[in-house]
């Protein structure tokens, strides 16, 4: 999952006493095995950010449940647009609005969804002394966004879908991770829980002879664009693009990114509004000279 949430969770909440274990999100029997008499809280990202891996919110929801815990689901890549996860089950659900909610990269922003008791009880006390406050004019930019969210996301869907069925056909490509993909390990799942939609940002491995060339040539794909942004934010009506392993997950130990599957070579791509042959042409400038 995101980068600074395995520090936040692995680390800093660590020095509050708070115990944690990380496991395969798609894979039900280690959150089962993970389990413990202590365990408060399941925290899943489907999407996750940024191998687009998905898991099942309904089955992780009981399974909470079944353990006395909460279940909170980190719903930045699929938007309420695309998935709903408290119908589904979730008792917490979670959104950067820094992304897809405001849409245009102009705020930094977060929203916390949960029912009205534990938002009383638990986060309104917290939220007045810690100082979470949104400023008046960024709340009013991020609401401004939910009115196009709907569209957004979905001309966004579509144009990331585009692009991942030509990155899949690409010769220097060695494999693009895209829940929208029949190739994606599940697809069907994600089509189940995401409006049939994939969303709008996709991942993809370079091919490479190891992870120094990897490296190399992720850079070289990054250097040679001009239309794209390189920036490891996302959500934009702009189409950006960043290199997982030395930004959002650079502060991850290499034992860390591989467990992880982040390897040298991903370039993950937030697919915004331009014309997909655009984007095309600016990612083939570089991929096309290897
Ligand atoms: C960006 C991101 C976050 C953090 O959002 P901020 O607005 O930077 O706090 C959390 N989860 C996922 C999946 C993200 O992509």
């Amino acid at each position: 999952m995101f980068g600074s949430t395995i520090k936040l969770i692995g680390s800093d909440l660590a020095k509050f006493g708070v115990e944690s274990s990380f496991v395969s999100q798609t894979d039900l029997s280690a959150w089962r095995a993970a389990i413990r008499p202590n365990t408060r809280l399941l925290f899943a990202e489907t999407p996750t950010n940024p191998l687009t891996e998905v898991c099942d919110i309904q089955a992780l929801a009981d399974l909470a449940h079944n353990a006395g815990a909460l279940f909170a689901v980190d719903n930045c890549f699929a938007t309420p647009a695309l998935q709903r996860p408290a119908p589904m089950g979730a008792d917490i659900i979670m959104h950067s609005g820094t992304k897809y909610l405001d849409g245009q990269g102009r705020v930094m922003a977060g929203a916390l969804c949960a029912s009205q008791q534990l938002i009383t009880e638990k986060f309104l006390p917290v939220l007045k002394s810690g100082g979470m406050t949104l400023a008046p004019f960024n709340a009013w930019v991020v609401l401004k966004g939910l009115e196009t969210l709907d569209l957004r996301m979905r001309a966004q869907t579509v144009r990331a879908h585009a692009l991942a069925d030509w990155l899949e056909a690409h010769p220097s490509v060695a494999r693009v991770h895209y829940p929208g993909l029949k190739s994606h390990p599940q697809h069907e799942l994600a089509m189940r829980q995401m409006s049939g939609l994939g969303g709008a940002v996709l991942s993809f491995d370079v091919k490479a002879s190891g992870p120094e060339q990897a490296r190399e040539r992720a850079f070289h794909v990054l250097d040679s664009m001009k239309l794209l942004s390189l920036s490891t934010n996302l959500g934009d009506t702009k189409t950006l693009a960043a290199h997982p392993a030395s930004t959002s997950h650079g502060r991850l130990t290499e034992a860390q990114r591989q467990a992880a599957g982040i390897g040298q070579g991903l370039i993950r791509v937030a697919v915004g509004l331009e014309h997909p042959q655009d984007v095309q042409k600016d990612l083939a400038r570089g991929l096309d000279t290897f």
